[in-house]
């Protein structure tokens, strides 16, 4: 469970969340879309404090960290119940496929190498590779570099798993590959939320869709009725320039 109580996040005196609050139930995926500059990685980040936001409320599970008063073991702490994929999978290069996905086992985890590597075998089974365990990144394609960057995610089993535009970086012939894998992991269950432009995937993946614009949430509701009955002006724009 994810709760956001009036996030606000300033850039020197660019105001770029505007008070933000939002709910996301445990096993609920939400689509996050917008238009480019509107706040979405902003927000993301904020959620696990790559960003420390500059007010308000982040709340996962039972851990509740007030942005103005948060300790540095308050951030540790929250950002454990969280995995991101990012755009450009952020892997490590001198590691190996097996390595990337272990690393956070042994060393954010503290758990034996033996286990961390039988985990992390089997999660790499899930997102399809297998048979890539002791390549390096740069002996994969992009699609399969971005499954290893979600098999790093899902390693430590985090609670809400945050997805910043995930297939925005590959190939097109890549992307489905990289979407079907996200599927699978929403179908099991995980809290998740993700900033796309794939709005056939949003469509078909999510439980809900939010429109975001200018640091606010102008728009929400299920995928049927954000794409066949926008309320909002802007979002109807969006969406009628996007498909
Ligand atoms: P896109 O679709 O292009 O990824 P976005 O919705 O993710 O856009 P953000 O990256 O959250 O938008 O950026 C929101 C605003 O905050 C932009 O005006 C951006 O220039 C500004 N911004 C983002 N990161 C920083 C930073 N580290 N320092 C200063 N300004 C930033
Ligand atoms: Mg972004």
């Amino acid at each position: 469970m994810i709760k956001l109580e009036n996030i606000h996040k300033y850039y020197g005196n660019q105001h770029v969340l505007k008070g933000i609050n939002l709910t996301v139930a445990k096993g609920e995926v939400v689509a996050i879309l917008g238009p480019s500059g509107s706040g979405k990685s902003t927000l993301l980040r904020c959620i696990n404090f790559l960003e420390q936001p500059s007010g308000g409320i982040v709340e996962i599970n039972d851990k509740r960290v007030d942005a103005e008063t948060a300790s540095k073991a308050d951030i540790v702490s929250l950002r454990n119940l969280t995995g991101m994929v990012f755009q450009q999978y952020h892997l490590f290069k001198n590691f190996t496929v097996l390595q990337n996905v272990m690393v956070g086992l042994t060393s954010v985890k503290k758990i034996h190498k033996v286990e961390a590597k039988k985990r992390s075998i089997e999660i790499l089974e899930r997102v399809g590779l297998a048979n890539r365990l002791n390549h390096y990144p740069a002996q994969l394609s992009g699609g399969q570099q971005q499954r290893v960057g979600i098999a790093r995610a899902l390693a430590l089993n985090p609670e809400v798993l945050l997805f910043d535009e995930p297939t925005s970086s590959l190939d097109p012939e890549l992307v489905d590959e990289v979407l079907a894998t996200i599927k699978k992991v929403a179908n099991e269950g995980n809290t998740m939320l993700i900033v796309t432009h794939e709005l056939n995937f949003a469509r078909d993946i999510s439980d809900r869709v939010i429109f975001m614009e200018d640091g606010l949430i102008v728009e929400e509701g299920t995928a049927e009725q954000l794409f066949n009955d926008p309320k909002v002006e802007r979002t109807k724009q969006f969406l009628s320039k996007a498909i």
